[in-house]
């Protein structure tokens, strides 16, 4: 256990953040670092509990007291092989990660029983915070070294797709002397990293840097190959001894109300990846720019793509109240972007239609209040038709599943509907996303493997659009089955969560 008396002598301290005038001039990460010895003093709040709830509110099973008490003691190298060993990009989830963990951390209970009093102020350890320090240090001190494998199986692997799974997966095979290739669309690597998240929540840098020691590791990668259009799985598979699905989930819900089709109305993903590249340093074809500058904005969504919208906005100039609705019964969940915009955030909110000028583009929103049954759905309530004026609007309603086209669609793989556990093949699924909009995921056995021998399936493409923990997760426990497959055992680490989930 870190100090004694920690948690009783220390209150936790807020994580260190830019004014929000000098943020939203640039997009530079808007958390700052703690000292040294203020996240050390962190660490030491850490309790040891005997039952570590922080431990198994983590997806990846981090060893949360172990480094606390580590940090604690100032033995940071150690902190961080307690801390690889059961996480390959600590430095991502130490930024982007919504930390059950600290919900889960017994020092929340300390203070109060009072539901509404626990609320208000949280009083975990700053385990996150704690994560990326670490992290950190290692790479500063030069600790962070490829690790190429003892021996070669002489196995060959295709892993399709860039993302936190996929990475997570790639490095965990390489690691134990299989050949990777990594395929990958898109012209960068790093899935969502690199075209969702936002440069001020997680510099690109920090992918850069994982992806130079996966290349000294050995990994292959190749950019601006689609699978099942520039490479058919039937072509990998005659070079390939086992391939993995990391494809993601980025089958967008479409808005189903009049005036959907204006101009001036966008779905995130048209947005972000745009503002990205744009942070990158591409250069953008200027008509297909979605400019900002002193528009009203309306944000639908109240999840992170909404958020992530909300603080790209904020950086390009919007107009400072900016709308955002969402259409179930819980409030947007407030983030570091919502400080720096006077907000209107509504819940229970329908969009019933959006109205156009005589030159197409979007100049309102109507919307109404619903009350939410449960088992019968929604009902609007009378007298709360409102209107607000927009200029843009921005569709953040969340994903339905894995494109079906390429990969699943060549395979006809069994995939499963969200919530019901029956199976439905690609053909079948394809017909009924023709009159409705099911989430849906790619089926798969305890063993990551797919209705088709030797394609593995992890990441959103296998759980629905998640978080990256949980990719990283499925990515190393994927590379376990695939291990074991091929070789009849494997000596790759299985997280706790993955005997607990069995
Ligand atoms: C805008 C946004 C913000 C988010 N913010 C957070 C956050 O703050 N914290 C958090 O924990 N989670 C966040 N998430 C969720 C998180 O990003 C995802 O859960 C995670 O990236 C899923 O990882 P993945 O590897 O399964 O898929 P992805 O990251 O989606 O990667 C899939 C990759 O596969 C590639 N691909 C697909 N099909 C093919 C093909 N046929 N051939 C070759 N390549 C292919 C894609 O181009 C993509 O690069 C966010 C999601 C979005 C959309
Ligand atoms: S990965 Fe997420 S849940 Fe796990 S310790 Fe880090 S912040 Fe907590």
């Amino acid at each position: 256990m870190g100090k004694d008396t920690g948690f009783i002598e220390f209150e936790k301290q807020a994580i260190p953040r830019r004014e929000v005038r000098e943020r939203v001039q640039d997009y530079g990460e808007y958390d700052l670092n703690y000292s040294n010895s203020d996240i050390r003093r962190q660490a030491s709040r850490c309790m040891d509990c005997g039952v570590p709830f922080c431990h198994m509110g983590c997806p990846l099973g981090n060893m949360i007291p172990d480094w606390n008490d580590l940090v604690y003691r100032d033995q940071w190298r150690d902190a961080l092989g307690v801390l690889h060993s059961t996480n390959n990009f600590p430095e991502f989830t130490g930024r982007i990660c919504p930390a059950p963990c600290e919900d889960s951390c017994v020092l929340n209970e300390h203070y109060t029983l009072d539901p509404e009093e626990k609320q208000k102020k949280k009083h975990s350890v700053t385990i996150e915070q704690v994560e990326k320090h670490i992290v950190e240090r290692g790479w500063q001190e030069g600790w962070i070294l490829p690790q190429p494998p003892q021996q070669e199986t002489g196995k060959k692997i295709a892993v399709i797709g860039s993302g936190p799974a996929g990475l997570a997966a790639a490095q965990q095979l390489r690691r134990v002397g299989h050949q990777v290739t990594v395929f990958e669309k898109d012209d960068r690597l790093g899935g969502l990293l690199i075209y969702g998240i936002p440069d001020f929540k997680l510099d690109k840098i920090h992918v850069q840097r994982r992806i130079d020691q996966m290349t000294q590791e050995g990994v292959e990668f190749k950019t601006g190959i689609e699978i099942g259009k520039d490479l058919k799985i039937s072509d990998l598979r005659k070079t390939f001894d086992a391939l993995l699905l990391a494809i993601g989930a980025q089958h967008t819900r479409k808005l189903e109300a009049d005036g959907h089709d204006l101009k001036g109305v966008h779905y995130a993903m048209d947005y972000l990846p745009q503002r990205n590249r744009e942070v990158a340093g591409d250069v953008l074809n200027e008509e297909k720019i979605i400019k900002a500058s002193g528009k009203k904005a309306v944000i639908l969504g109240g999840g992170f793509t909404a958020a992530d919208c909300l603080g790209n906005l904020n950086r390009q100039g919007v107009h400072p109240e900016v709308c955002q609705f969402e259409l179930v019964d819980m409030l947007p969940r407030p983030t570091p972007v919502h400080e720096e915009a006077k907000m209107d955030s509504r819940a229970n909110i329908l969009t019933e239609s959006l109205s156009g000028s005589t030159t197409g583009f979007v100049k309102s929103l109507n919307g109404v209040k619903v009350q939410w049954e449960k088992g019968k759905g929604m009902k609007p309530l009378e007298n709360t038709r409102f209107s607000v004026d927009a200029d843009l609007v921005f569709l953040a309603l969340g994903f339905l599943g894995p494109s079906l086209e390429g990969p699943l669609q060549e395979l006809n793989l069994e995939m499963e509907i969200r919530g019901k556990h029956e199976t439905i093949q690609v053909e079948k699924l394809q017909q009924l996303l023709k009159s409705g909009q099911p989430m849906y995921q790619v089926r798969a056995d305890p063993n990551f493997m797919t209705s088709c021998d030797g394609v593995f399936v992890a990441g959103d493409a296998k759980r629905g659009a998640s978080l990256v923990v949980w990719a990283i997760w499925e990515g190393r426990e994927a590379a376990r089955c695939i291990d074991s497959y091929l070789m009849g055992e494997s000596s790759l680490p299985t997280s706790p969560q993955a005997e607990m989930l069995a």
